[in-house]
């Protein structure tokens, strides 16, 4: 259905708003520490292709029809429900975080460890934010192609991603991470 086509896509725009200011000051931030193995850079690209360039081919193409799948209609409203979690999620995050976003592993000059807002309750909102996209992806775009691709390619980035970035920040803020680590959840909060 059209209309779930247009609200992933508004979904996506708003995203790309909310992150454009925080894009502008990690390119200009001082960067003392880089881990991006090249793993991380395939799957961040993947991420794109998956969120991104599949989904646009589905939407603006009948070339991937071949592999379109009909959801009852309510389904497709639980997808925009579950979107609209993400998007607020994404923005709360981005406004807890401030400058200390970076697209890759980085640590910067003058980075300061956040543990308040929503990070006060999970350490990982970003891609809490992630899951609710990519399953209300699959509920939004019925296509084999275009829909599941983004939890298959997730999945992947979270088990590598998580357990690199815990370890680049106990490396950095040590102790203080850990007892951090201890009073929250990584996408659950812990109660
Ligand atoms: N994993 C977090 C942040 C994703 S952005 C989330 O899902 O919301 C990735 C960058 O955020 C990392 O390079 C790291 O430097 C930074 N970061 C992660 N957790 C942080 C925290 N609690 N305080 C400050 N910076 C953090």
């Amino acid at each position: 259905m059209i209309v779930f086509k247009i609200i992933y896509w508004a979904g996506m725009l708003i995203e790309l708003v909310i992150r454009a200011p925080f894009r502008k000051s990690w390119k200009e931030a001082v960067k003392t520490e880089k881990r991006a193995p090249r793993t991380e850079k395939v799957l961040l690209a993947s991420l794109s292709v998956a969120g991104l360039l599949l989904p646009l081919v589905y939407s603006v193409t009948s070339w991937l029809a071949f592999a379109d799948y009909l959801l009852p209609a309510w389904m497709g409203w639980i997808g925009a429900f579950l979107l609209a979690g993400a998007v607020f999620v994404f923005a709360r995050a981005h406004l807890d975080l401030k400058s200390n976003w970076s697209p890759t592993l980085e640590i910067f000059e003058g980075h300061i460890l956040v543990t308040c807002g929503i990070y006060g309750k999970i350490r990982h909102p970003m891609y809490a934010s992630q899951w609710l996209w990519v399953v209300a992806q699959i509920l939004l775009l019925q296509n084999w192609l275009a829909g599941p691709i983004g939890l298959i390619v997730f999945i992947f980035f979270y088990i590598l991603r998580v357990p690199a970035e815990e370890k680049m920040m106990l490396d950095t803020f040590g102790d203080r991470y850990r007892e951090y680590a201890e009073k929250t959840g990584t996408v659950i909060p812990k109660f």
